[in-house]
């Protein structure tokens, strides 16, 4: 009854059955942020799919390794080998060390992590500690793939077979966004280090064979999934965007460095499935981190969203579909997800004691589940293993808070494991927790008490006149009586 796990290969195009290379054992690579400013929530969509696939992977009964790296150095403003290290560059615009960016913006980003569950890593890895295994790699592939310019060591991508079949791209037509350095044997050729200019230094630079200066980003993710996973490891993640050209020139260094053979043996490329998620989209233009205000996890919550219904969101959408951002969307992710609380905490009131969150393995081991679960089980499996297909998930969760008359210890078994993959929290949240007031509100929590204790006195003696004045009051405020909801009101989100 145990559906098989199902991945879409983007190398390939391709639905592909997922076999593990070490039995037991999934090892996955995801790239990290680069620390230079905070994540908006379209990264975090990347994250929350690759937290999924990670659980997905444990839930199907896979022992998971998952890094993730924190790129806080060579990331230039743009990904095709152009422009300014962005680390270097905020650095400069606000006059402090890059160290001190590196830690805040790392701390930043790991706190919007926690706050939407995502699971630890096994590890992450921080790029300033491989830059010897950098140098000492790229040593290894220099004389057969690479060449030098003034800029520093360029990698050829001429030199191995099928370069950027993973975005389907012509390798030596000079696409526009690739800047012209000249000297570049190939338009897509890229650096994998680069030399810093005669007479400038920079705050972070390292020696090597090829001068003083700094690794290339993609030489770091090479560097760093091989060495910690070892080629070639099962997963690769990122967003559509590395599809382009971070992971095809990923691609050619692992090739250049394994084995230099086709792509159509998937393991050449160094890992055998590449994984990508779809963007967040949002139409004015709020996503960009260059435009002020723009779209961080913290926003939301300022406004009195809890963090998790964002990733309610993420959930309702397939992971390679492009998802709009809205905060009418994002409301009615945290409507869904109040619901989907209260009913757990129904059932928390009727069972007292602790429930654990089991795999799909041991859960099918149950004699003690009755015939309800088992197939609601099996089609929730069957969804999450169709290529992570949170949405059905969702609806199958859903049905299963909807039975009446079942032993609520049981059902909460089911949430659990349901849960263990969504990654809501369901078990741990309460109604009030989802309670969050927004930044600046118009009204206290003592005066919202004093009110509502006003609007029950009224509604005692039938003075519906004023039980109504005190819930318009209260309205004005941001502060929404709800007479059917356990916490009697609730804040109005935007
Ligand atoms: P960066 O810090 O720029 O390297 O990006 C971190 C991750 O977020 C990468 O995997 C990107 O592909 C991904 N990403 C960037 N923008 C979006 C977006 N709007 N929606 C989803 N993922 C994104
Ligand atoms: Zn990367």
């Amino acid at each position: 009854m145990t559906a098989p796990l199902r991945l879409f290969n983007s190398l390939t195009r391709e639905t592909e059955t997922f076999h593990p290379i070490h039995e037991d054992e999934a090892r996955v690579y995801t790239c990290g942020p680069t620390v230079y400013n905070y994540p908006h929530i379209g990264n975090m969509r990347a994250y929350v799919f690759a937290d999924v696939l990670g659980r997905t992977l444990s839930w199907k009964g896979h022992r998971l390794t998952h890094v993730i790296n924190i790129t806080d150095v060579g990331h230039l403003t743009d990904d095709a080998d152009a422009g300014e290290d962005k680390m270097e560059k905020m650095a400069a615009e606000r006059a402090q060390s890059i160290w001190d960016i590196a830690q805040h913006y790392t701390e930043a980003y790991w706190a919007d992590v926690k706050a939407l569950n995502n699971r630890q890593p096994a590890e992450w890895t921080i790029a300033t500690k491989f830059v010897p295994q950098m140098i000492e790699f790229a040593k290894t592939i220099a004389d057969k793939h690479c060449y030098e310019l003034d800029g520093g060591l360029y990698f050829d991508v001429a030199t191995v077979a099928d370069y950027g079949r993973l975005a389907r791209a012509v390798t030596d037509e000079g696409e526009g966004r690739i800047e012209a350095v000249e000297g570049k044997r190939n338009a897509a050729d890229f650096a994998i280090w680069r030399k810093t200019p005669a007479g400038e230094t920079r705050q972070m630079e390292w020696d090597s064979p090829w001068g003083r200066g700094a690794p290339g980003w993609h030489l770091e993710c090479s560097v760093m999934s091989g060495a910690l996973l070892g080629f070639p490891f099962d997963i690769h993640t990122g967003g559509i965007d590395h599809r382009e050209i971070h992971h095809p020139n990923e691609i050619a260094q692992n090739q250049a460095f394994c084995c230099t053979g086709p792509l159509d043996v998937p393991a050449n490329s160094g890992a055998r499935v590449w994984m990508h998620n779809n963007f967040l989209v949002e139409r004015s233009g709020k996503m960009s981190k260059s435009a002020g205000e723009f779209l961080r996890l913290q926003l939301l919550i300022d406004k009195g969203y809890h963090p998790l219904a964002y990733r309610m969101m993420c959930l309702q959408a397939h992971y390679r579909s492009e998802l709009e951002f809205s905060w009418d969307g994002l409301g009615a992710a945290l409507v869904r997800l109040k619901r989907m609380v209260i009913a757990v905490e129904a059932l928390k009131a009727r069972h007292a004691e602790p429930v654990a969150a089991e795999g799909w393995t041991q859960l099918r081991a149950h004699d003690e589940l009755s015939g309800m679960f088992l197939p609601l089980l099996a089609r929730f499996d069957a969804a999450v293993s169709d290529d992570l297909n949170t949405a059905v998930g969702l609806t199958v969760l859903e049905e299963l808070l909807a039975l009446k008359k079942m032993n609520p210890g049981e059902v909460l078994a089911a949430v659990a494991a349901m849960d263990a993959v969504l990654g809501l929290g369901l078990l741990d949240l309460a109604r009030a927790d989802l309670r969050l007031a927004p930044k600046g509100a118009a009204i206290t929590q003592a005066e919202i008490d004093d009110a509502l204790a006003r609007r029950k006195a009224a509604r005692a003696e039938k003075d519906f006149a004023t039980s109504d004045a005190i819930r318009d009051e209260l309205a004005a405020k941001g502060v929404e009586v709800m007479d059917g909801d356990p916490l009697g009101w609730d804040w109005r989100v935007e």
